[in-house]
């Protein structure tokens, strides 16, 4: 199949382009840049969609960055970098004479209020108690086209664990000096997966036809990891003790408060319909996910 990728450049994009070519599948980026096997933004909306039968959007300013300081044109920059590229790729579909049969849109479990207890599966509410949560509500309705004959997923991702780039890459080095630790209280729900399962889930919405709607994107057994649990693993994983936490106050002077709940709290998900879809994780749990990525 030829798929069409948004964003897929990026850390979870390499990934993906990586597991689809090799399932015999063509991959064309729409990017910033220009380069092979890519289209810019600018051509696709001027030319519309390259013929292909699926599409994904995973363009998006990184909201991590501790580089850039949580203005509000940055968070404009959030926001119009993950629903404009989306409302250009969904219109593209729309218009194509011939229209993909697929088309996946990453979005996070920043849907999901964050609680200490509560459970979330793809049925819960959510959507419109805070700045992520509005994100992720507006993101989503730009990706919906109604009328079409285009069947449409979304995944909602947890913090994506991968070897070169994601929440890890920023990790490691305190880590691996023995200065690493929990954030804040460390009792707040970490949802994490591994970067082969969140490619592997999007690879299965596009090939399976029966998959449509809402799919979270987290391991199993991610309701059960806290950050401090996290934490005591990747430490493990190095080798290395991980005794120092990191204060509230110095995780929401880096990131500033907004930012800063992101890692001060969390949400347990469940993968419900993701299970019942058929997919099978690869790293259901944190230890091999881990050891996988830091061996
Ligand atoms: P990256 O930070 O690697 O960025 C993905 C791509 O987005 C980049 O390669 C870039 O492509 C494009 N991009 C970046 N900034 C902009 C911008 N200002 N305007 C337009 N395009 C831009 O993201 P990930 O691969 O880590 O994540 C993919 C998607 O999944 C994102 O939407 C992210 O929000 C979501 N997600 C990620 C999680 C994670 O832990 N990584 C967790 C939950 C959700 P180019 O330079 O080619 O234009």
């Amino acid at each position: 199949m030829r798929v069409v990728v948004g964003g897929g450049t990026g850390f979870v994009g390499r990934a993906l382009t990586q597991l689809l070519r090799s399932r015999g599948h063509q991959v064309t980026h729409v990017s910033r840049r220009g380069g092979k096997d890519r289209i810019s933004w600018e051509e696709l909306s001027h030319s519309g969609l390259p013929l292909c039968e699926a599409v994904v959007n995973l363009a998006g300013e990184n909201v991590l960055n501790p580089f850039r300081r949580w203005s509000d044109a940055f968070c404009r920059e959030v926001v119009s970098s993950r629903v404009e590229t989306t409302k250009a790729l969904a219109k593209a579909i729309a218009a194509a004479e011939q229209p993909p049969r697929a088309w996946v849109l990453v979005t996070g479990v920043g849907f999901y209020r964050p609680s200490p207890t509560a459970e979330y599966t793809e049925d819960s509410a959510g959507g419109d108690f805070d700045f992520f949560s509005r994100l992720v509500s507006s993101w989503e309705a730009a990706a919906l086209i109604p009328g079409s004959p285009t069947r449409g997923v979304v995944v909602r991702s947890g913090v994506v664990l991968g070897r070169d780039g994601g929440a890890i890459s920023q990790m490691l080095l305190p880590f691996r000096l023995g200065l690493g630790g929990p954030m804040g209280s460390g009792l707040q729900p970490f949802p994490w997966i591994h970067i082969q399962d969140l490619a592997g889930i999007v690879c299965h919405a596009l090939e399976k036809e029966s998959v449509r709607g809402i799919l979270n994107g987290v391991a199993p057994s991610s309701p059960g990891t806290s950050n401090g649990t996290f934490a005591q693993e990747l430490a493990a994983a190095l080798g290395r003790p991980a005794l120092l936490p990191v204060p509230a106050w110095a995780v929401r002077a880096v990131f500033g408060a907004e930012r800063a709940a992101m890692l001060l709290e969390g949400q347990r998900v469940l993968p419900k319909r993701t299970l019942e879809s058929g997919y099978r994780f690869i790293f259901p749990e944190l230890p091999a996910a881990l050891k996988d990525i830091v061996a």
